[in-house]
């Protein structure tokens, strides 16, 4: 940690340093503007590097920074200090109405409207009239602090780059930390942290709201920096460039957003002298060099440019110091005999396909039972309809005696039920202890802002602690800092074991959890499985390995196309003449 502060004392040295130098006042500016650009794209990294949202939008939420504390301050006479609240109040809240309704669309919706967005806004701050139409706000004042004018030259240069080191700080902080890793698990898909007691669209509301007030920052100082606002900047264009200086950059990486704010800055100014001279016109011609490098860049190096410097960077190793963290406290597991997992006539219907049918069982606490049957018997349907990935089409699901049919996956995490699935569910760039440590994201509570402040190290070395622990306990020990991405099939299936364990689960569901795995790790994932059996954890299994099956389940409910074709005990199983039949040619 002590080296982490050292190097952000140096950077913060380093924006000083540029200050107090004699650099010419053109390059000040230049750095300026690169500044200004550098926040934006650091809420585009959040937004959609590390979520996957993408937005055109975001100069939009730079406009309502900029017009906010423009008109506040020359109507009102208010201070710029206060107006930048007032801004970013504003932000938020219409950021809150167009993430609200936008974030529950799927896919390519989120783009198109925030194009919409955009362009509305540019033609409303273009025709309103107490915003000036198209000739904007003069006259805004400079921003003074005490006797220095940091609205101008090296004062502002200060200011900006301050504040853009500690939004990088800030971010980075963030994304390694519990909301951290909730937000990083956005990009592959919802249904694993739903599963893990995420609220998706919460984060992605949250994340939204962020990069906007980011945005709505690099406004409010752009607008006094330059004393007059018009809408221009604020536009459909510029939003388009700020992805692309984000992408070119590395839309993943903190320091990929500065990198490409500079980067393009640096081209722009050349290329608009060039291209006219070029070309014999003038026009904003390198708006299609930018074009055809972005396909270039999306093609060739998809990872940005700030991804070559990383490669050269000394590769940074987490410091284990959670050894000495407290144990996570752990729900108290239902009494021995107890019906933990009560299905009454579930059904799923896929279009004309009944993928289950009227399935009916129960689990007693401390049961292993296992689902069997066939390829496309409609196992995994049945998990998905008992951790509420899937809705039922009819039929109830009793969990510890209360109704859990109809509620969201993750308020059936909460309440004590995990899972794995059958095709693993992960986050490639995420090291293997940080996916697991997602599956501790119920039993921490510290959220964005404690974690950017650093008020979370308490509760994050408990989380860390819990996950190694479970890591470890599965036989994992030795991977804790390997990317998940590079592991081979039977750890990843160990992985999410261990992530499922995480949850403190008093029913834990394992889909095909041996497949992939050697010998002696299914020996050894038996071992667990008794092991989680006595501390009153029951299981319900589906798997394939008939061996491991019968000799860790005490009860078996076997399943032939979408029907429960019988159950009982491992023995009468293997000695039933329906289940000999529904197999013959299938497996053993
Ligand atoms: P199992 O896990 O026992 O191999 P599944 O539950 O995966 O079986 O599948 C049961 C049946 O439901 C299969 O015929 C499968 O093709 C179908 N099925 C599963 N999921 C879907 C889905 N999302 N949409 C349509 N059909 C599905
Ligand atoms: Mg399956």
């Amino acid at each position: 940690m002590a080296s982490h502060g050292i190097r952000w004392a140096a950077l913060a040295l380093l924006v000083l340093a540029l200050a107090l130098l004699p650099l010419p006042d053109f390059w000040i500016t230049q750095l300026n503007y690169i500044g200004l650009y550098s926040l934006v794209c650091l809420g585009l990294v959040l937004l959609t590097g590390v979520a996957g949202l993408t937005s055109f939008g975001q100069a939009a939420f730079v406009g309502i920074g900029a017009y906010t504390s423009g008109w506040f301050t020359l109507n009102l006479g208010l201070s710029p200090w206060l107006t930048l609240f007032i801004g970013l109040a504003f932000t938020v809240v219409s950021a809150l109405i167009v993430g609200g309704i936008t974030l529950r669309m799927s896919g390519h919706y989120l783009p198109l409207a925030t194009i919409a967005w955009g362009l509305s806004l540019y033609y409303l701050m273009g025709n309103l009239d107490v915003l000036g139409k198209y000739d904007g706000l003069l006259g805004l004042p400079s921003i003074t602090f005490l006797v220095w004018d940091l609205g101008q030259g090296r004062g502002f240069f200060v200011l900006t780059w301050g504040l853009v080191l500690a939004a990088a700080a800030a971010m980075l902080l963030l994304l390694d930390s519990r909301p951290g890793r909730a937000m990083r698990s956005l990009r592959n898909g919802t249904q694993m942290a739903e599963a893990m007691g995420v609220n998706t669209l919460r984060y992605k509301i949250v994340i939204f709201v962020l990069a906007a007030a980011l945005a709505s920052i690099s406004g409010w100082l752009f607008a006094h920096f330059q004393r007059s606002i018009n809408p221009s900047p604020f536009g459909l264009k510029m939003g388009i460039e700020y992805l692309f200086m984000t992408v070119v950059g590395g839309v993943g990486q903190v320091w990929g957003a500065v990198t490409g704010a500079l980067l393009t800055k640096l081209m722009e100014d050349q290329l608009q002298v060039l291209l006219p001279r070029l070309i014999g016109t003038s026009g904003s011609y390198e708006v299609i060099v930018f074009g055809v490098l972005l396909v270039c860049m999306l093609k060739f190096l998809p990872d940005g440019l700030w991804s070559l410097v990383q490669r050269k960077l000394p590769r940074k190793q987490r410091v284990v110091d959670w050894t000495q963290a407290a144990a996570l406290p752990q729900r108290s597991q239902p009494a021995a005999g107890e019906v933990v997992l009560d299905v009454q006539a579930i059904r799923k219907k896929f279009g004309g396909l009944l993928a289950v049918n009227d399935i009916s069982f129960q689990i007693r606490a401390g049961q292993i039972v296992g689902l069997i049957g066939p390829n496309g018997a409609g196992k995994s349907t049945t998990f998905n309809l008992i951790t509420g990935v899937l809705g039922l089409s009819a039929g109830k699901v009793f969990f510890r005696g209360e109704a859990v049919s109809g509620l969201p996956s993750r308020e059936i995490a909460r309440r004590g039920m995990s899972r794995t699935f059958q095709h693993v569910k992960m986050i490639p760039d995420m090291t293997v202890l940080e996916n697991v440590a997602l599956g501790t994201h119920l039993r921490g509570r510290k959220g964005v802002f404690a974690a950017m402040a650093r008020f979370n190290r308490v509760e994050e070395q408990q989380l860390l602690r819990e996950a190694q622990r479970q890591l470890e306990r599965v036989g994992m020990g030795q991977y804790l800092h390997e990317q998940a991405g590079n592991l081979a099939m039977g750890p990843q299936r160990l992985m999410e074991i261990a992530r499922a364990l995480c949850t403190d689960p008093a029913l834990l569901l394992l889909d095909e959890p041996a497949a992939g795995l050697r010998h002696q790790e299914k020996q050894d994932l038996a071992g667990v499985l008794r092991q989680l059996q006595g501390e009153g954890v029951s299981i319900l299994l589906v798997e394939h390995d008939m061996g491991l099956v019968m000799d860790v389940c005490e009860h078996l409910v076997v399943m032939e196309f979408g029907t429960l074709l019988t159950e009982g005990t491992p023995l009468e199983i293997q000695n039933s003449p329906q289940v000999r039949a529904a197999y013959l040619g299938t497996e053993h």
